[in-house]
């Protein structure tokens, strides 16, 4: 019999107070563990979840490793955070969640397609641009997708190149330009991988985007797709993490193409956006596995319990300032659907406030009441009385 009370309370810190944060240490709470948050806002979304919260530069090398100096583990929620510091913290021995080293292949599009290419996981074709006059000269590449190196997020760093009369809207800094991939469908694939390299994936999502912001706009899980297709994604996301040889949860983001030709998008090093569906509709959810990993317990069930869909509350357009949640009456009432809400006190466009989730054995049941919630339940600014 193995007894683990005498063991002392492990400190785990996290790196951003957002709302990826705040389900992380929502699922945190079934366990024993001390949580930490540092983030430059006192007011973020997990300041008030953790036990000790810390105002700070998640960016600056001194902030970071002071925050984290003595604790068992860090893991972040954003991938722009000073990975200097957690190279030497991970040498004095704190457990970094995803490692250092793969968070920096990650966190750079040209380190993470030259990744790609090297291990043989298939993905866009590319070339590297270093400035706008570089760009210039390669009107020949055309259509293709311009991606800024370090820095952009949700789209922005992401600017497509059809024409040379294009060219110009590309970006004057490290880039990758990558051939347009004709898209069947965008799919993403959670995977997550503890520290004896044992892993555990979620059944794979689709994922539909608002084509103006860039955004996701709703999701549904599992993915449609042939038995074959899913084979290609399951062998290309494991063999991606076993060349990472990290621990932590992988989301994998993935084209089909119209030849049903799997190729990887993108990877991001932690939770995400594409698997918070996972918190109702699975066994284990993304952020309790996440703390088994950390923890050093076995992984969870990663299966669905029921299909899901997801629907990003977003803030509507022309509404900047206090946020209010019109239409949440109707949707608390519908069965099966499940609201979170981020506790953001500000919103503005296109700023994700929340999302619900919505559980069906019935994909059409699933679609239809996704639209429902994006027509009924809008963030907008609270009504001056
Ligand atoms: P971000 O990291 O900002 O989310 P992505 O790299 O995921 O940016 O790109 C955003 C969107 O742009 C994708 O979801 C996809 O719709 C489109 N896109 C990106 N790369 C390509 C490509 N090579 N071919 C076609 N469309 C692309």
């Amino acid at each position: 019999m193995i007894y683990f009370a005498a063991m002392s309370t492990k400190k785990i810190g996290i790196l951003g107070g957002g709302q990826l944060g705040r389900m992380l240490l929502q699922a945190a709470a079934n366990y024993p563990v001390d949580t930490f948050v540092m983030e430059n806002d006192a007011a973020c979304p997990a300041a008030h979840l953790c036990h000790q919260f810390t105002k700070g530069d998640i960016t600056n090398f001194d902030d970071v490793y002071n925050f984290g100096k003595g604790m068992d583990a860090i893991t972040i929620e954003i991938e722009n955070v000073n990975e200097d510091a957690l190279e030497v913290l991970q040498k004095e021995g704190v457990k970094i969640y995803p490692s250092p080293a793969a968070l920096k292949i990650i966190k750079n599009k040209i380190l993470q397609k030259q990744f790609y290419k090297a291990h043989q996981i298939p993905s866009s074709e590319f070339i590297i641009t270093t400035n706008a006059a570089e760009l210039q000269q390669h009107a020949g590449y055309l259509p293709a997708v311009h991606k800024l190196a370090m820095g952009g997020y949700d789209g922005r760093g992401v600017q497509v190149i059809k024409t040379a009369a294009d060219l110009d809207k590309g970006f004057d800094a490290p880039s990758v330009l990558e051939k347009m991939v004709p898209i069947k469908k965008e799919i993403a694939v959670i995977i997550a991988v503890d520290d004896k390299g044992e892993h555990a994936m979620y059944p794979a999502v689709d994922m539909v985007f608002d084509q103006r912001l860039n955004l996701l706009e709703y999701q549904l899980s599992p993915a449609e797709l042939t038995e074959k297709v899913l084979w290609k994604i399951e062998a290309i996301a494991t063999k991606l993490v076993q060349n990472l040889n990290s621990a932590g949860i992988f989301a994998v983001e993935l084209f089909i193409d119209k030849d049903d030709n799997v190729l990887v998008n993108e990877t991001a090093p932690r939770v995400h956006n594409s698997g918070h569906h996972t918190i109702e509709g699975n066994y284990s959810s993304q952020f309790d596995m996440l703390w088994r990993v950390m923890l050093g317990y076995p992984l969870g069930c990663a299966e669905a319990i029921l299909p899901a869909a997801i629907v990003n509350l977003l803030g509507a357009e022309g509404h900047s300032g206090e946020a209010s949640y019109e239409g949440l009456n109707d949707i608390l009432k519908l069965e099966n659907v499940f609201v979170h809400i981020y506790g953001k006190k500000q919103t503005k466009p296109g700023r994700k406030m929340g999302h619900v989730t919505i559980l069906s054995k019935e994909k059409q049941e699933l679609v239809h009441q996704a639209n429902r919630i994006k027509n009924t339940l809008k963030v907008v600014t609270a009504p001056v009385t």
